[in-house]
């Protein structure tokens, strides 16, 4: 007897999210393996506890003294004086992010860069989710013989469950959640699993009774608004999986950034400062490596009660310059309200001149 054929609807959307482990980290102990083993802090220089700034990295040997990436270097120094204490070296992780992204992402239909280590793919393509299994176990494996590393994957089917998936089994973790399974999967994990749910917020909702992600599902999206702002609206859709937003697929940068919630809100202009300027040498980094010039910076600050305010500068020409990041960037820090404590500093670069610069090339002509 003939079976009458399903109806297909849409086909699904295949998501993966991939991250490195502890990158800088995990590239400064295959740099040196005498470091193999040992807590490895990658950061601004603890100079013996009494430091400013914050760790970039911990290795996961660092991680089991309570050390953890946005910390005060001064506490980690605390927590871990034996620990191997390094500052980054950001040309090597902006060329091994390259090696990484190139084969993630000649592995996707569209793929979507969202730091200098991580990034989304679109693998709807591989129609279901066993084969999505496959081609995320292939993809850790090339990373690794290519680079050394481990990275740890999760599939789903939104980026919110793809990202939360990769967290779950760190490091070298594949953590695969198919459409059915999103509200089991997600229902007992802490609520401090959703992404930019920090300490703070994580506070908040513990006054509510929200523990778990499935606690915070079933809470009145109102209590949230009222809380938090627009934010609790994203909050309360992001728990029950829901994400309808696409992996972008962008051809070259439009910006690069990247930005810091602190471990503890902080008034500490010097914290700020050598924050910024940690950023600005990450970013730096990356221009060099991708032969860009910018002339438009973005500080990006966000305060203890969650308002955001960002101040830009736009230069006449195109520029380069380390020094002219870290203090322009500085300049843009005391236009924000005074006596109010920050959570969370971003730094923007964008505006970037056409690749290639000013030089007409023969394809000019042709088109
Ligand atoms: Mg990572």
């Amino acid at each position: 007897m003939d079976l009458p054929k399903p109806i297909t609807g849409p086909a699904q959307r295949i998501i993966l999210h991939v991250d490195m482990d502890a990158f800088f980290a995990a590239i400064e102990m295959r740099e040196h393996p005498e470091m193999k083993g040992r807590p490895v802090i990658v950061g601004a220089d603890p100079k013996d506890g009494k430091g400013r700034g914050v760790v970039s990295t911990a290795s996961y040997e660092a991680r089991i003294f309570g050390v953890h990436s946005a910390m005060p270097i001064s506490k980690a120094f605390e927590l871990c004086p034996g620990g191997v204490f390094v500052r980054p070296h950001f040309d090597l992780y902006v060329q091994v992010s390259r090696d990484v992204m190139e084969i993630a992402k000649s592995a996707a239909e569209r793929f979507e860069q969202v730091s200098i280590d991580e990034a989304y793919l679109d693998i709807s393509m591989t129609g279901d989710y066993t084969s999505a299994r496959a081609m995320a176990a292939a993809l850790k494996e090339a990373i690794r013989n290519k680079t050394g590393l481990t990275c740890s994957i999760g599939v789903g089917p939104s980026k919110v469950v793809a990202k939360i998936a990769s967290d779950y089994r760190k490091p070298d973790g594949l953590t695969v959640v198919e459409p059915g399974s999103v509200s089991g999967f997600l229902s007992s994990l802490p609520v401090g699993k959703i992404p930019g749910v920090g300490k703070k917020s994580r506070g908040m909702l513990h006054q509510l009774g929200v523990r778990t992600i499935g606690d915070l599902s079933r809470i009145d999206v109102q209590e949230l608004t009222a809380l938090f702002g627009k934010w609790g609206a994203v909050i309360h859709s992001l728990s029950l999986g829901t994400d309808d937003r696409e992996v972008r697929q962008e051809e070259g940068y439009k910006s690069i950034s990247r930005e810091i919630t602190f471990e503890n809100d902080t008034d500490k202009k010097t914290l700020l400062v050598r924050t910024l300027d940690d950023m600005a040498m990450e970013l730096h980094a990356v221009l060099v490596n991708e032969h860009l010039r910018f002339r438009t910076i973005t500080v990006k600050v966000r305060d203890e009660h969650f308002l955001t305010r960002t101040r830009s500068r736009t230069f006449e020409r195109f520029c380069d310059d380390p020094s002219l990041i870290r203090e322009t960037s500085h300049g843009l820090l005391p236009g924000f309200p005074e006596g109010r404590k920050i959570r969370l500093i971003g730094l923007r670069l964008s505006g970037f001149e056409p690749k290639g610069g000013r030089q007409t090339t023969i394809t000019e002509f042709i088109r």
